[in-house]
């Protein structure tokens, strides 16, 4: 195993992926507690050929790899990956749930597959006691910029790459991504206790029958390079998503990435 340890200049800022855009919603939304979400800067080591996968190339504006199947509900993003400029998915559709977003928002797409998959899992959670909301889904290109950018020249760039996803890096934009809630609880609305109640329990142990996984589950901050977030549901498929549940990964993990501390697990 001669494989090269590269070091990514990336100072990971830890911090809640949803929170910008969260905040741009009408009503009673809670501002995410960002001050307590920020963790610390860490350094994430990665192998190079293992960062390669699925990848055209690297942005030389960015230094991050660029993704070459961005229309895969395999795809495969992070503060290392990004999608294509401009890139918008393809079949974005409207799932019959509940949602907290008005007719006509972004944020209540998905990619068709995906969406078809929300309705089942919303269903089956419903039958089941729990009355889930769709919070916040799909998020242009554009979007993300305006986000990225207004954070940068208001507050300067170490500030905005702490709390905004740099275009391109964000799930929202594959329209896979789904921020979801439970109703009538708002406390917990994009909350890292939604993942202690009964329905943010029911989801953790439950997404992956519908083919979706906890993107950033607990104690995996520094391999995602997000903090916990139990709203913020992926969807994978079904095959991808039960893996992922039965051996307790991130995506990170099962594309193949190794970090600092799994390196005896290797040998
Ligand atoms: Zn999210």
């Amino acid at each position: 195993m001669k494989k090269t340890l590269i070091t990514v200049g990336l100072l990971l800022a830890i911090l809640v992926g949803c929170a910008t855009e969260t905040n741009q919603v009408e009503g009673s939304f809670h501002s995410p507690k960002r001050g307590s979400t920020f963790v610390k800067k860490e350094k994430l080591v990665i192998r190079r050929e293992e960062t390669n996968i699925y990848s055209q190339g690297i942005d030389p504006e960015t230094g991050l790899y660029i993704v070459d199947n961005p229309d895969s509900i395999m795809v495969y993003v992070n503060k290392m990956r990004e999608l294509p400029e401009g890139y918008a998915p393809p079949d974005l559709t409207e799932a019959d749930v509940l949602y907290y977003a008005p007719v006509g928002d972004n944020r209540r797409l998905m990619r068709e597959e995906a969406a078809t998959a929300l309705e089942k899992m919303f269903q089956t959670a419903d039958q089941e006691g729990y009355t889930l909301v769709a919070v916040s889904g799909y998020r242009t290109y554009d979007r993300q910029r305006v986000i990225y950018e207004s954070n940068v020249a208001n507050n300067g760039q170490a500030h905005a790459d702490r709390y905004s996803a740099k275009p391109g890096t964000s799930e929202h934009q594959t329209g896979l991504a789904m921020d979801v809630s439970v109703q009538g609880n708002d406390a917990v609305l994009l909350e890292q206790g939604f993942g202690g109640t009964d329905a943010g329990m029911w989801v953790k142990e439950n997404a992956h029958r519908f083919g979706f996984i906890v993107r950033y589950p607990e104690g995996k901050t520094a391999i995602t390079g997000y903090s916990y977030e139990p709203w913020h549901l992926r969807y994978v498929g079904n095959e991808i998503a039960e893996d992922i549940y039965n051996r307790g990964i991130t995506l990170e993990e099962y594309f193949g990435f190794h970090y600092p501390g799994s390196e005896e697990e290797e040998n």
